[in-house]
């Protein structure tokens, strides 16, 4: 062992930093290093579930506590050095050393970008000095979710909120407005759910519009009218709307900007692209948001935020550090949400490729749309549900596969990539042995018909 800890510092201590952290001293007293790990974050709250807020501001969730895994407090009773308040705004990697706003500089043997990727904020929603306007937010921290929760309570009943963004989180906060009652509007650039094909896409905007939404796809907001400082109203190329509050959802972007010009390669749009094990440049590792992630299809980098794949990642990374072989493999793809409001509830779910993916990759795509039920018909659970599948006419290799539907039907996106996973065709998740009673599934799982259909055509 040798005489000094080797010093990690890792900055960002969310999903993929603190996963990271632990990981990292799990692995270590395996291996017998010796770390000093120091975590510094500019922000007050660790290791809590973004991915919860929605459903927290929708009143499914008591307490912003609630979507905490972890505290502070916690991760320093584990022996990280856990230092919230403190951001970093550069680094050395030469000199191996960070430093951060208040000007301490910090030095390290590894250093762990973690910092994930905070909301884009166009400039019609800010004042001149960058904050935004009053009713207008975005949806990414806790204190985010605090300030929607207050929002909400105080413009009361018959308020209309208008969602700029339709994609996941976009989605996920018009369910929330609307199960506060408010009238909704969801203002997006391109069609709606753009990560999936036109016709499921469009099952999803027909169920935002039966649960009250007003839909407005293809349009580019251009301003927000205001009374003083206080948003009344959204112009886009074509049209207003009244509102009373205004939500941002329109993307996000690496904060790696504390390490544009030390070396470290970035994107253009300033990810970074890890190795299987976290590893950006000597002694730099990096996972989550702030990464683009490699999706083992076609090989391709592509920027997915996702938490799934930000914990994995850190993990893998953690273990790598203190010298284990842990490896995030690639992912391929997957996603899921819904739109659950009154009466309405439809289940969305994406995996691999989409038809133009599959194309661009120099595939032969064979894709058809199924519809039947995630119950046997006579049963009272049986739901509606569609599933897109795709697959390549030459190997017969599965490409993608999505459904929309009601109660069950997302999860069983997971089959599907599980036989993406695992490199089978579109006979294997046609043939394989899946669960069979009334309550949950037909005699020909609904899933393995579409596949089976997609395979007599190929
Ligand atoms: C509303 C919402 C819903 C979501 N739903 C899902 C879902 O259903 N499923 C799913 O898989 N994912 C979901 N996600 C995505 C998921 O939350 C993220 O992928 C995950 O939080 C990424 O973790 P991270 O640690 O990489 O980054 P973050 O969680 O962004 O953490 C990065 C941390 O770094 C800190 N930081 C940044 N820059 C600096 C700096 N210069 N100095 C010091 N500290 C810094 C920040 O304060 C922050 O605490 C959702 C996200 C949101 C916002």
């Amino acid at each position: 062992m040798s005489p000094h800890p080797t010093r990690v510092v890792v900055v960002g201590a969310d999903a993929a930093g603190m996963s990271a952290a632990h990981q990292a001293l799990r692995t270590a007293r395996r291996t017998g290093r010796d770390l000093a790990i120091t975590v510094l974050d500019k922000g007050s709250h660790t290791s809590y579930s973004a991915c919860g807020i929605p459903y927290w501001m929708a009143g499914e969730v008591g307490s912003g506590d609630d979507l905490v895994a972890r505290t502070a407090d916690e991760h320093r009773a584990a022996g990280i050095d856990l230092r919230t308040g403190v951001e970093v705004v550069a680094a050395d990697v030469d000199a191996r050393t960070v430093t951060t706003a208040a000007g301490e500089v910090l030095g390290y043997d590894e250093l762990v970008v973690a910092s994930g990727a905070p909301a884009v904020v166009p400039d019609w929603a800010r004042r001149a000095d960058g904050s935004l306007h009053d009713g207008v937010g975005v949806v990414k921290t806790l204190d985010d979710g605090a300030a929607w929760r207050e929002r909400f309570a105080a413009v009361g009943d018959g308020a209309h909120v208008v969602v700029v963004g339709g994609g996941y989180i976009g989605v996920e906060v018009a369910e929330a407005a609307l199960r506060h009652g408010f009238g909704v509007t969801v203002i997006t650039r391109g069609r709606g759910m753009s990560m999936l094909e036109d016709e499921m896409s469009e099952r999803v905007n027909a169920a935002l519009v039966e649960a009250g939404a007003e839909l407005v796809l293809g349009a580019e907001v251009t301003g927000l009218d205001l009374d003083g400082d206080t948003v009344t109203g959204v112009h886009w190329d074509g049209g207003s709307r009244e509102a009373d509050l205004v939500v941002v959802a329109v993307g996000i972007r690496p904060a790696t900007q504390f390490l544009e010009g030390t070396g470290v390669e970035l994107t253009e749009g300033g990810a970074l692209r890890p190795d299987p094990h976290g590893r950006v440049a000597e002694h730099v590792w990096a996972a989550g948001d702030c990464c683009e992630v490699r999706r083992r299809l076609d090989g391709a980098w592509v920027f997915r935020p996702l938490g799934t794949y930000a914990t994995k990642h850190g993990r893998a990374l953690g273990d790598s550090l203190a010298g284990g072989s842990l490896s995030f493999d690639g992912m391929v793809d997957t996603a899921i949400t819904r739109v659950s409001v009154g009466e309405v509830h439809l289940e969305i779910a994406r995996t691999g490729l989409s038809r133009a993916d599959a194309e661009a990759a120099g595939h032969d795509p064979v894709a058809l749309l199924t519809e039947g039920t995630t119950a046997s018909g006579y049963m009272p659970e049986a739901d509606p549900v569609a599933i897109w599948v795709l697959a390549d006419r030459t190997t017969r290799r599965l490409l993608g596969v999505q459904v929309v539907g009601g109660r069950g039907a997302g999860k069983r996106i997971d089959t599907a990539a599980a036989v993406l996973w695992a490199g089978g065709s579109v006979d294997d998740l046609a043939w394989m042995d899946l669960s069979y009673a009334p309550p949950f599934a037909t005699a020909w799982e609904v899933l393995q018909v579409a596949a089976r259909r997609v395979a007599e055509r190929l």
